[in-house]
């Protein structure tokens, strides 16, 4: 090594001071291969039957790729306009919803010039990559413990705005706990939180909310696009990431007024969303109801999963999307352990609780066979 190397003790190049604080995304991890066992990745919510085959016809006949891609998206905002019945203006895609959430933040929330921090609020424990965003722009994490059931508390959420809150996110249903928000409940939410403030509706489960039925003397989850016209500070955020199978090309979208969009623009990567990306969103949605005949395969087999664990004895919370969340506390680690000796790899968070995303049928059924075996009930 020359004597100008930076060994790790003495970096000579400093990030900026935010990265200090900052919590590392851990992705969901592979599984961990076991001798004899086909193994399955049940950590990152991601359709296992991959995207539909007109859709993997459309990936292998692809032969654009030496050539930039639109970088307004158009053909994907005009079957999205169309689809769900809004105005192409008012959509705005990005490199998953993550790339569309990282617009709104890099527009609304970040630290005035004299250092004072913009603060945004959201569900905790929640979607794991917020806290990070969030930090990355020099913003402050305002994080109100769920209630016991795994939902929102909504009413703290609206109590914790100050003159400070810019963004609120609300994420339904909540990943990694499963409920949903009603749409009664995010419309009492909305009537106490200031106009000037952005609320995010992050509904990357939403096609699992659709296919469910919902039990009797319950409400249906939200369908955020209901709220847009009498609530301009309202976006929602949405993805072909898990129900469309789409996970590893990166394409979402938000939708919200014009007053806002105007800025997401501004704040989006160029070309972010590929043309590849774009053309299997599109037939995606020319072709939804085959995607939602996979989505209801899902539902399926996660009711027949959610039933067994009643009979089993575990209290879980209800989910309206492709996971379940076994509150386990101080058992989670042995469960991790225990689920990566039969080949199968889950999200589990330490201390509080593992979450299994629904998978193939027989990744299910093993679930299934080690939440029998597992000697601890929540
Ligand atoms: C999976 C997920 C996303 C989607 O991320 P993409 O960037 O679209 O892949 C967004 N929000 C939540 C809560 C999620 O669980």
């Amino acid at each position: 090594m020359s004597e100008h190397s930076n060994t790790p003790e003495t970096p000579a190049i400093q990030p900026r001071h935010v990265f200090s604080s900052l919590p590392k995304y851990a992705a969901g991890k592979p599984p961990t291969p076991v001798e004899g066992l086909k193994q399955y990745k049940l950590s990152s919510n991601e359709n296992p039957h991959g995207p539909i085959p007109e859709v993997a016809r459309i990936l292998a006949d692809f032969d654009a790729t030496h050539r930039y891609p639109d970088p307004l998206s158009t053909k994907l905002r005009t079957a999205l306009a169309h689809h769900l019945g809004v105005d192409a203006h008012n959509i705005v895609t990005g490199a998953g919803s993550l790339g569309a959430l990282n617009q709104i933040l890099k527009a609304f929330a970040g630290a005035s010039l004299d250092g004072t921090q913009d603060e945004v609020i959201y569900a905790w424990r929640s979607f794991e990559a917020y806290p990070i965003l969030v930090g990355l722009l020099g913003a402050k994490s305002v994080q109100i413990p769920n209630l016991p059931n795994g939902a929102h508390d909504l009413n703290a959420m609206a109590q914790a705005v100050t003159d400070r809150t810019r963004v609120i996110l609300v994420c339904t249903p909540n990943n990694p706990t499963g409920p949903a928000v009603t749409e009664a409940q995010m419309r009492e939410f909305l009537t106490k939180i200031p106009e000037n403030v952005v609320v995010v509706i992050d509904e990357a489960y939403y096609e699992f909310c659709t296919a469910s039925t919902v039990p009797a003397g319950q409400n249906a989850p939200v369908n955020g696009l209901n709220l847009l016209n009498d609530h301009p500070n309202v976006i929602v955020l949405r993805t072909f990431s898990k129900a469309q199978g789409l996970a590893g090309l990166r394409v979402g979208y938000s939708v919200s007024h014009p007053q806002l969009t105007q800025y997401l623009r501004v704040a989006a990567t160029p070309f972010a969303v590929t043309a590849l990306a774009e053309a299997a969103a599109v037939a995606s949605i020319e072709h939804e109801e085959a995607v939602m005949d996979g989505v209801r395969h899902i539902v399926a087999e996660r009711e027949r999963v959610v039933a067994r664990l009643h009979e089993l004895g575990y209290n879980i919370p209800q989910t309206y999307a492709n996971f379940v969340w076994l509150p386990l506390g101080e058992h989670t680690e042995a469960f991790n352990k225990l689920a990566a000796s039969h080949a199968l790899s889950v999200r589990a968070f330490d201390g509080e609780g593992v979450r299994v995303s629904i998978g193939e049928d027989e990744a299910n059924d093993r679930f299934i066979s080690i939440c029998e075996q597992f000697p601890h009930r929540v």
